[in-house]
């Protein structure tokens, strides 16, 4: 008897566990597009049309290999508006009692597939170097599970840019090097756009319709569908804008949305590209001498360390981590968000470039918008739901860790050992934002005062039970104990009256 082999649309990879089980000759591939999985938060328009064009093109892929592909079009009348409601369809349609699927990268999915009413068999989604049983044995037994030192095993693992049992060039880690302000540079290549063609056409016009209310600039549609155009964006990458890579990695430009960054989150993160492939071919750059050992090893550093160690906390934390919120923050997610309009540039910029790209890079989510969020005490939980809706790439496994642990510190210092919180200085430093901000960022005091200045420390004092004693924290208590009495009080004075807008609804 046929089984289903189930292929969700962050699964399009050939050498997927699930297609790995099947065979050809008897079993039916299950691809569908629901309604459900297209509306639990409101995903940006051009994140959708990623994910149904790429699963439309992986299914032909499918048949023209052989296989028998069972595929539900979004509009398709008969249509159950679930996952399960369709291998349920299926399952009838073929007379199959199973189905086969590689485990799906978030909780919500795993538990609707291990509570079905038919036999599921859930298989290791085996597209990563760390195996989640691999992870825990490293995490057991840690007091702290640093990044850095996750790292080096999978380096050692993988033997990429090791000499031996050492680190390539001596060291592990060259960020150092990596803390530079970008210059505006209209000839940058930006990231590879490709033509969207009939199939994706037909899927813009689909989503248009269908999801054309969500926040977000569904055209122009430039992203890849398949895995020959994702290769083709990672070759571009590697040849004009790897070599930047980490000199630039923490700046920002208000002209440059991109700037050295490889833009290719979202393929890796639907199996268009394999991230050990990837790594080999940075690898092949850095050892022709065509990129210098900083950028090599920055990008590594994200996809084999970042990348591996984020999936394997999600799932040692388990289906309750998404709603953690250590800090007891209960604000509600403002406006400007949402593209309301806002005098705060930084943060008019990241959304701005978010709404249009479904895209804005690792520092503009985590010191502009994150930062943000964090410092004026935004409920996680919303700030959680917009980052997995606005993002491309935003997959629960990868986005909640990011956004919980690392950005709002609401797993309690699983991820980071402390927040990452700054006044507008640090803002200044890597970025072309303020000079053209109605707020100065020199103002610490009063109405004209940059409101990250205000918020980091009412962030600061108002958790100082919490953080005070943090050694790593220290030095800036002792700056505020330092600062002038009036001082202080007219710093938590500003910062009140920013938070008042936030509550009324006001633009700040
Ligand atoms: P590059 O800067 O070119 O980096 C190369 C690759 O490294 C990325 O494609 C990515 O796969 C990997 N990488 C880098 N940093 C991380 C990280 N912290 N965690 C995991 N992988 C990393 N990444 C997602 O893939 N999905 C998300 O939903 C997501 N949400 C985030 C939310 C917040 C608040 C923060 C601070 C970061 C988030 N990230 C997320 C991580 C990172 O910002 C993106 O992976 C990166 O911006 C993608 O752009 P890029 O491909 O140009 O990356
Ligand atoms: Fe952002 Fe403050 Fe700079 Fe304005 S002055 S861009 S609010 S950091």
């Amino acid at each position: 008897v046929a089984r289903l082999l189930l292929v969700l649309g962050d699964q399009l990879s050939p050498d997927l566990s699930a297609l790995r089980a099947g065979d050809k000759t008897r079993d039916v591939v299950v691809m569908a597009e629901v309604r459900d999985e297209g509306s639990y938060v409101p995903h940006h328009p051009k994140k959708i049309a990623l994910i149904l064009s790429a699963m439309r093109h992986f299914a032909e892929a499918l048949t023209a290999e052989g296989w028998q592909v069972a595929y539900t079009r979004l509009d398709d009348p008969a249509a159950t508006p679930s996952i399960v409601g369709e291998l349920m369809r299926r399952a009838e349609e073929f007379g199959a009692s199973e189905v086969i699927a590689t485990q799906p990268g978030e909780w919500r999915l795993i538990e609707a597939l291990s509570d079905a009413p038919l036999t599921v068999r859930q298989l290791p989604d085996d597209r990563f170097v760390c195996s989640l049983a691999e992870f825990d044995r490293w995490a057991e037994g840690r007091k702290e599970l640093r990044m850095e030192y996750f790292y080096r095993e999978m380096r050692r693992k993988t033997g990429l840019m090791m000499e031996g049992d050492q680190p390539a060039g001596g060291k592990w880690n060259f960020d150092h090097d990596n803390r530079k302000r970008a210059q505006a540079d209209l000839l940058r290549e930006g990231p590879l756009r490709f033509e969207p063609d009939a199939i994706t056409q037909e899927v813009l016009d689909l989503v248009e319709a269908r999801f054309g209310t969500h926040f977000g600039a569904l055209r122009p549609f430039w992203f890849g569908v398949t895995r020959d155009a994702a290769a083709q964006a990672f070759d571009h990458f590697a040849r004009h804008l790897l070599p930047g890579f980490g000199d630039t990695q923490d700046a920002m430009l208000e002209g440059d949305a991109f700037l050295h960054h490889s833009v290719i989150s979202m393929y890796m993160n639907i199996g268009l590209l394999d991230p050990v492939d990837i790594c080999a071919r940075v690898v092949e750059e850095w050892k022709a001498g065509r990129v210098p050992i900083n950028a090599a090893e920055g990008y590594i550093r994200q996809v084999i360390g970042w990348r591996e160690y984020m999936r394997g906390i999600y799932f040692r934390e388990g289906p309750d981590y998404v709603t953690r919120n250590a800090l007891g923050h209960k604000r509600k997610l403002p406006a400007m968000f949402w593209g309301a309009k806002t005098r705060v540039n930084c943060v008019a910029h990241a959304v701005e470039t978010t709404a249009k790209e479904a895209y804005a890079h690792h520092i503009q989510r985590l010191m502009v918008t994150g930062n943000f969020a964090l410092l004026a005490g935004i409920d996680p939980g919303q700030v959680h739901e917009w980052y997995l809706a606005v993002y491309a790439d935003a997959f629960e496994w990868v986005e909640a860790p990011n956004v919980i642990g690392m950005s709002q510190f609401a797993d309690g210092g699983i991820i980071a050992s402390k927040p990452y919180v700054s006044s507008g200085n640090y803002i200044d430093k890597m970025s072309d934002y303020c000079r053209s901000c109605a707020y100065s960022v020199k103002e610490k005091t009063g109405d004209n005062a940059c409101p990250f200045n205000l918020l980091y420390w009412d962030f600061l004092i108002r958790n100082r039970d919490r953080f005070g004693r943090n050694p790593r924290m220290g030095p800036v208590y002792r700056t505020w104990d330092k600062m002038e009495a009036s001082r202080r009080q007219a710093v938590l004075d500003g910062a009140a009256r920013v938070l008042d807008d936030l509550d009324a609804d006001r633009a700040i």
